[in-house]
């Protein structure tokens, strides 16, 4: 890859130089009067980010994986039985770690293209009477498939059963480039890392935790010791860290919050959803189809494209790379091969997402794919010359 070119990928994205400089850094004593004006800051950036007044924020070292592990570990027993749907690389993964931990996965087959099944959950929910589902988890942005599912429609079915399960929500790929609205949500854990949306280096798992989560965590049984959110809550009030703080990296997450709320948040999200109907339009004009089945689950930060027959997703990548020096998503799992993905989460302009359609449809025409060159820039740039629209609550909801 080229290191003048950005990057397509879903994450890590994209680094502002502000931010870059920001993470950079000499060393800083963390039990110094220094370092509290940088983990508060970052704390109550998060929550504001997230859209949580009730629940608390904690920064891990670590990535979005790293998440997942404090949610579940702080929450639940051995045994515990949690809710889950297979419809992705990302929420596969994360059954994949329930399981090692010894919970009991009940696992909801979905299409790799579909959204959350939000209907089946319902049914399951209300069926289980004896509340023996402790955790659902949900993941809002599926970044292998390029889907969005609908979280405020899944609390709505929870509330619907009066199901006291808590809710664990992976919006690594959505939140700070999508609305997510923590405390509206219901949401008992939702999980971020500093790569996606937050525009800086892997590094940092970045949590926020319900009162009820909190609650739970008193009960909870499985081992933890890294990821323990007690020390973390117990210690950060007064700038404490159970361990050697990231220091840098939480430097970068306060400036990087800085930067988001300079835009707007709305304008951030308003930013994303133009830049997609960019890319989405663009797809339409080479005539290729996504890989998200229902139009209106087709994500704002992530666009997986499935490539005609015969044509390997692994090729194009392969060849954006070392003819291009621009680097595309690859397929994952039950996709691999199937598809190429354009990431557009993160730091992103109308200008540089041109470059990557630009890019994408010579690599498309490389590899002997039927389209006319221009057509997809054509088409976006007919996007990108209107204006970009409210972010429309419609759309939030979702
Ligand atoms: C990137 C990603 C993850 C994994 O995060 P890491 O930071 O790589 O550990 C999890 N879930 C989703 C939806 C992601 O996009």
């Amino acid at each position: 890859m080229s290191l003048q070119n950005p990057v397509f990928i879903p994450g890590p994205t994209n680094i502002p130089e502000a931010l870059r400089k920001a993470c950079d850094m000499p060393t800083i004593d963390h039990r110094s009067s220094v370092f509290p004006q940088i983990l508060q800051p970052a704390l109550a950036g998060v929550k504001r980010v997230l859209k949580t007044e009730a629940g608390e924020a904690i920064v891990f070292p670590g990535t979005g994986t790293g998440g997942w592990e404090a949610a579940i570990s702080n929450t639940l027993s051995p045994g515990d039985k949690v809710l889950a749907a297979n419809f992705g690389m990302f929420s596969a993964k994360w059954i994949d770690m329930c399981r090692r931990h010894g919970l009991e996965v009940q696992v909801v087959e979905a299409p790799w293209g579909a959204a959350l099944p939000v209907a089946t959950f319902a049914e399951i929910l209300a069926a289980d009477t004896g509340h023996e589902i402790r955790a659902v988890l949900a993941t809002h942005n599926e970044t292998a498939t390029g889907v969005r599912s609908d979280i405020a429609g899944l609390r709505a079915a929870m509330n619907a059963a009066d199901h006291p399960a808590l809710l664990f929500v992976d919006g690594v790929s959505s939140i700070a480039s999508m609305d997510f609205r923590m405390d509206e949500w219901g949401i008992d854990v939702a999980i971020t890392g500093s790569q996606k949306g937050f525009m800086l280096p892997a590094g940092l798992a970045i949590v926020a935790v319900s009162r009820k989560a909190v609650a739970a965590m008193e009960r909870a049984t499985l081992p933890r010791f890294y990821f323990d959110f007690r020390d973390m809550l117990a210690m950060n009030p007064a700038s404490g860290y159970p361990y050697t703080p990231v220091v840098g990296l939480l430097n970068g997450l306060k400036a990087s919050i800085e930067m988001l709320e300079a835009e707007g948040l709305d304008a951030v999200f308003a930013r994303h959803a133009h830049i997609a109907d960019g890319v989405r339009v663009a797809v339409g004009a080479w005539g290729l189809r996504f890989c998200a089945i229902a139009p209106d689950a087709r994500s704002d930060t992530v666009t997986a494209i499935v490539l005609p027959d015969g044509i390997d997703g692994n090729a194009f990548v392969a060849h954006a790379e070392t003819r291009y020096g621009t680097s595309f998503g690859a397929g994952l799992g039950a996709v691999a091969g199937k598809v190429f993905r354009i990431g557009h989460l993160g730091q992103l302009s109308e200008t540089q997402a041109l470059a990557g359609i630009a890019t994408a449809e010579m690599v498309l025409a490389d590899l002997g794919v039927d389209i006319a060159l221009g057509s997809g820039v054509a088409a976006a740039q007919g996007v990108y010359r209107s204006a970009v629209k409210g972010h429309g609550s419609a759309r939030a909801a979702a």
